[in-house]
């Protein structure tokens, strides 16, 4: 096998919540038991949701953790670097690519017209998804002539660049923890890849950095697998070789419907966040781990725990003990089978 290279990826949108911290510790031990690199890279294409501090709390919070980098901005790397807002000079070319090789098409629809799409199809009991069928009738550079498209794009008419799923192809694909996952192209949407304010979505940043980073395996949360389609055919687009994905599990609300939130903690008289947060804009507060007086120790040896056990009565671990007794992914996988509810 070739280097193990794993990476965390938040975006800087707000605190870390445990569910991240759990995320980051599954790929540090799987990167550590396999004498890989840990990589951090911050994902902040979408300004709109930038929040001042967050990536700052991001760091300190993982650093208190003991979870270690071996790659970012802060420790360095010959990868770098590792912000994608300072990379965003890289990804317009990867963009043109796909338009040269027919794989992605220029939209000029603006969001006001595409919201009036989504309210006509709702009146109709539907939902407007850009797709194989509604693209043929809107206004993107499949509808229109080459000299209209160029037109208006020399006039600074502002657009978009959206993939292009294919018709009909039924795309398999293999999770590492769920197995083999299908998905008919039909029911996927054609995702904007690059945005008219010249920064590229999280898709494009995300499959181009992962490539250009030599990532070896893509560990995050389930909530990512629907998206997994799409970043499997822009490896295909590109002619890359895709990294091995693993999809984990939620930590779920203790009765076992949905995603844990900050409410469920409050109620329950838990932190759902490693240490004390305050946003800057409502001036609400977050409890924390490290202020309730947790060890990191323990706070990490719980978030291991959740998800995963050794199959032995052994409940407390050392970090070096959790990186020698995980049994790589495939004890993800068991995990997934066994209790991974927060209580
Ligand atoms: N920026 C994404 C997040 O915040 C990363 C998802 C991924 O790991 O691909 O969850």
């Amino acid at each position: 096998m070739n280097e193990v290279r794993v990476r965390f990826a938040p975006s800087p949108t707000g605190p870390l919540h445990i569910g991240g911290v759990r995320t980051a510790l599954y790929n540090y031990l799987f990167a550590k038991k396999n004498g890989g690199k840990m990589i951090l890279r911050i994902e902040d294409t979408d300004q709109t949701r930038f929040v001042p501090g967050a990536e700052e709390y991001i760091v300190q919070s993982l650093d208190w953790c003991g979870i270690k980098f071996d790659e970012s901005d802060y420790v360095g790397g010959e990868y770098g670097p590792y912000k994608q807002s300072n990379r965003k000079h890289l990804y317009k070319q990867y963009s043109d690519e796909l338009l040269a090789k027919g794989c992605a098409y220029i939209a000029f629809d603006t969001a006001e017209e595409l919201d009036q799409y989504r309210k006509e199809a709702e009146a109709n009991k539907q939902t407007f998804i850009y797709n194989c069928q509604t693209r043929k009738n809107l206004r993107n550079s499949l509808t229109m002539s080459k000299e209209e498209v160029e037109k208006l794009m020399a006039d600074g008419t502002p657009y978009t660049v959206r993939f292009m799923i294919p018709e009909n192809r039924e795309i398999v694909m293999h999770d590492l923890i769920r197995g083999e996952v299908k998905v008919q192209t039909n029911t996927l949407d054609d995702k904007v890849l690059f945005k008219s304010d010249g920064m590229p979505t999280y898709h494009l940043a995300n499959i181009v950095d992962d490539h250009l980073m030599k990532i070896s395996h893509v560990i995050r949360g389930e909530e990512w697998l629907p998206s997994m389609p799409l970043h499997v055919m822009l490896y295909e687009a590109f002619g890359w070789e895709a990294p091995q994905f693993a999809h984990l599990p939620l930590l779920l609300k203790p009765d076992g419907n949905g995603k844990l939130s900050k409410r469920d903690g409050d109620r329950l008289g838990f932190p759902v966040f490693p240490m004390f947060w305050q946003d800057p804009k409502t001036g609400d507060t977050a409890m924390g781990y490290k202020q309730s007086g947790y060890y990191p120790e323990a706070f990490i040896n719980m978030l291991a725990l959740l998800g995963w056990n050794p199959g032995t009565e052994q409940e407390i671990f050392t970090m070096e003990e959790l990186i020698q007794s995980r049994q790589g992914l495939s004890g993800l996988a068991e995990g997934r089978k066994r209790h991974r509810r927060f209580a």
